[in-house]
């Protein structure tokens, strides 16, 4: 049983790329019209990136 498992794969919420099993990997949970959110991004870049440009 080797099958890929997709739905452990997840994309980065800023540039789309396939976000694996990492270290640099960070996954923030947001709430949204009272449902929990989970935002993925495949580094610290890509996160930052995100909550500038969600936060301006
Ligand atoms: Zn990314």
């Amino acid at each position: 049983m080797t099958d890929s498992t997709d739905e452990d794969v997840s994309e980065c919420h800023q540039c789309g790329d396939t976000v694996g099993p990492s270290a640099d990997q960070r996954v923030v949970t947001t709430v949204e019209d009272g449902t929990a959110v989970y935002q993925y991004f495949c580094n610290d870049e890509c996160f930052e990136a995100w909550e500038l440009s969600s936060s301006a």
